[in-house]
């Protein structure tokens, strides 16, 4: 079985910000994408305001329905 790549990881570096590849960083592809096992990653959080965020929306549009 083969794990993802990021195809922004090129000679060990991240080529989308110029810096050291940290997943999860803001700016990254997986930003506010993916939740980490990690508590501290930055990407939890802003998973958690999209999905708030969505849920709301969902919410509003089923009390415009009634
Ligand atoms: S920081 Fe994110 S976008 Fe950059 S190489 Fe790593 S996983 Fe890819």
């Amino acid at each position: 079985m083969s794990g993802w790549g990021c195809p922004h990881f090129i000679n060990e570096k991240c080529v989308l910000l110029n810096s050291e590849c940290n997943p999860g960083q803001k700016g990254c592809v997986l930003f506010g994408m993916v939740t980490f096992s990690n508590p501290e990653n930055p990407s939890n959080e802003a998973v958690k305001r999209r999905e708030e965020k969505a849920q709301k929306k969902d919410n509003s549009q089923k009390n415009s329905k009634k």
